[in-house]
């Protein structure tokens, strides 16, 4: 057998084709494509939420339609994108109306509250091949409109380094639930698993003064990074500065850490700005009635240096998530 490429080395040798170059388009590699049509920029993205995956295999059908399109809407936040439409592709291997209705049902509350109509997609029957169970897959594509849009790249050097909400708290979540950590999973850390919040008014919002934007998916550091490495920066930040939540900060600093720094499933986002905007920024949260953290600032030289909130330096290197990290 070969050897067995990681997600991102997966996307970087076999997908990333050069563009013709007419396409003006901000293309892979960023939360959503930016596709001109005409006078209009649209922002779209596609999200596979799988069976096992994602979700664990006894979870609430009404949450896993709520989610699978929170995710697509935490890429059109990322990009500062007023949602449009969406496309949905279920691949299920067998139907159950019980599972639909909740399901369908989790879906339209999240399409409702965040204005998103449904306008097509594709379902089919999954089988049984070789004895393996045949996989559930849901997909969805999400299409939005921006002026100019957000992307990874664009963040200068001086810029501040900000993130929303609590990260980490799905992580918790996820820990205590599959018993990795001892403890009870409370309603709140469930509830930030299961319905996560796309921070969509906080995308429209940064649209015109960030520089650069990532939601929150495969950890902090890790989208973080990408941010970095496509503005061709480093960054110096300070864990401490990260807003925890009530629930996560019952547990000790070493786990508490790993989950605001390498927790993924957060749908937060980090994001960079200039100093001139702070005061815009935090009088958004205040309005808006959302934490954001202040959590360090971008430099010229690469690299990430992070400290804790006693200035010591964290050597720690957790990496984030990728889909065929174990295979290697
Ligand atoms: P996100 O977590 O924001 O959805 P990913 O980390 O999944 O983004 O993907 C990184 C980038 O690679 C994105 O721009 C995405 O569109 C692109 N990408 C992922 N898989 C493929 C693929 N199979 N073919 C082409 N592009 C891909
Ligand atoms: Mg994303």
């Amino acid at each position: 057998m070969g050897p067995r490429p990681s997600e991102f080395e997966i996307i970087d040798r076999y997908f990333s084709w050069a563009l013709p170059s007419k396409w003006h388009t901000q293309g892979i590699g960023d939360d959503c494509a930016l596709v001109d049509i005409g006078a209009t920029r649209v922002a779209v993205t596609t999200d596979t939420t799988a069976i096992g995956t994602h979700y664990l295999p006894d979870a609430d059908p009404l949450t896993v339609g709520y989610k699978a399109l929170a995710v697509n809407l935490s890429d059109l936040a990322a990009a500062g994108a007023a949602p449009r439409a969406f496309f949905l592709a279920l691949s299920l291997p067998s139907s159950n109306a019980e599972w639909l209705d909740a399901f369908s049902r989790g879906l339209h509350e999240a399409a409702t509250q965040f204005s998103c109509p449904l306008l097509g997609g594709d379902t089919t029957k999954t089988v049984m091949v070789n004895g393996e169970a045949a996989a559930a897959t849901i997909t969805i594509t999400a299409i939005g409109e921006v002026c100019r849009g957000l992307t990874r790249g664009g963040a200068q050097a001086g810029d501040d380094v900000w993130v929303s909400g609590t990260p980490g708290d799905a992580y918790a979540a996820l820990m205590l639930r599959t018993g990795t950590w001892q403890g009870l999973c409370d309603s709140y850390l469930a509830s930030r698993m299961d319905k996560p919040t796309p921070r969509v008014a906080l995308g429209q919002f940064l649209e015109p003064i960030a520089s650069a934007a990532a939601d929150i998916s495969d950890g902090l550091i890790q989208d973080l990074g990408h941010i970095l490495s496509r503005s061709g920066l480093g960054a110096e930040i300070n864990a401490g500065a990260i807003a925890v939540s009530e629930s996560l900060a019952k547990f000790p600093q070493e786990k508490r850490l790993k989950a605001q720094l390498a927790g993924g499933d957060d749908y937060e986002l980090i994001f960079t700005a200039p100093k001139s905007v702070r005061n815009d920024i935090e009088a958004f949260a205040r309005q808006a009635g959302l934490v954001l953290s202040r959590i360090g600032q971008t430099k010229k030289e690469m690299g990430l240096t992070l400290t804790d909130a006693d200035g010591r330096i964290i050597h720690e290197t957790w990496s984030g998530f990728d889909h065929f990290k174990s295979d290697n």
